[in-house]
């Protein structure tokens, strides 16, 4: 099996079994996304200590690059600091728009290194993301791509 081909697996596999799935009922932060482009919908749950993710989930309906990218992002992050959160978004935007691997370690998000192929996929890619910002600086109004 080619790395492609494995990457290709992880992402039906996290498209098709989405991890962190749900809400959280103690949620410090929540935040819904939105990408017209492609209809990709998630509203994302986190739980804030200090500035530690404790822990997150995610639910939604969208193509299996937006799912998978959640699920891979929420298992990512959590445990992680705001700091270590900022460095891999950083990392991971480069990544799926430039296709390259950059010096950090990003560990599954390597996954996601295809991604570049297809610009029009990008924002799939990175809704929840942004979506995760938007809810960590409590923005009041839905994320959209666009
Ligand atoms: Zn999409």
């Amino acid at each position: 099996m080619s790395l492609r081909e494995l990457y290709q697996e992880i992402i039906v596999d996290h498209g098709k079994q989405p991890r962190n799935w749900g809400q959280l009922a103690n949620a410090t932060h929540s935040q819904a996304g939105h990408n017209p482009l492609c209809g990709d919908k998630l509203t994302l749950y986190l739980v804030a200590q200090g500035d530690k993710i404790e822990d997150v989930r995610f639910e939604g309906s969208g193509c299996a690059i937006s799912v998978a990218s959640a699920s891979l992002m929420t298992e990512v992050i959590k445990g992680k600091t705001l700091n270590e959160i900022d460095t891999l978004f950083h990392d991971f935007h480069i990544l799926v728009t430039e296709g390259k691997l950059p010096a950090a370690d990003l560990g599954k998000l390597a996954v996601f290194s295809g991604v570049a192929e297809f610009p029009i996929r990008v924002k799939c890619a990175t809704l929840a993301w942004h979506t995760m910002k938007a809810a960590l600086t409590n923005e009041t109004n839905p994320v959209t791509t666009e």
